[in-house]
């Protein structure tokens, strides 16, 4: 436990939250500033700051966890869901811990949170070497044992 981090301190109970669904790896509480009614966080006990440094076991758990809030969230009346999951101040993460936002949604005409077709690549050669550089960093990162992703 980190005793700085908010989210740390919800997991340990020395700070309220609105418990949605908890088990020993894993904790799920409503958002204090939810974008929807049921806007729900999905974290693991345990503290790692983002998804790239989260070890197979909490990951795994937090996933499960992840589907069922999901399902429960469409059992009460949602007719969608989103899941949002930021890593790093350039993505916009706030909190520094692990967290899965699970976002009901309806057939209201709201716009999705984010923009698809915001960038275009130069050419179809620029587009097919970002693929060609993602499938060699993937392929280094199983056979060195992890995926080697500084730190900003
Ligand atoms: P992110 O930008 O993905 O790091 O989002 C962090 C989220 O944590 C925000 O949506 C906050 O509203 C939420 N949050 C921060 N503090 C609390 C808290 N004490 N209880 C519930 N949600 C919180």
């Amino acid at each position: 436990m980190d005793p700085n981090c908010v989210f740390c301190r919800i997991a340990a109970g020395e700070i309220p939250a609105a418990t949605v669904f908890e088990n020993p790896g894993v904790l799920a509480f409503l958002d204090i500033r939810p974008i929807a009614p049921g806007h729900t966080l999905v974290i693991p006990r345990q503290h790692v700051e983002t998804l790239m440094a989260t070890p197979d076991g909490p990951l795994g758990d937090v996933a499960l966890a992840v589907r069922d809030v999901s399902a429960a969230l469409m059992a009460t009346g949602a007719d969608g869901v989103n899941v949002l999951q930021s890593n790093f101040s350039a993505a916009g993460q706030e909190v520094f811990h692990l967290h899965f936002h699970v976002i009901p949604r309806w057939n209201d005409g709201r716009p999705r949170p984010w923009a698809s077709g915001g960038f275009q690549y130069r050419d179809e050669a620029e587009r097919l070497d970002c693929a060609e550089r993602l499938r060699q960093a993937i392929q280094s990162a199983r056979t060195d044992g992890g995926p080697d992703v500084h730190e900003p």
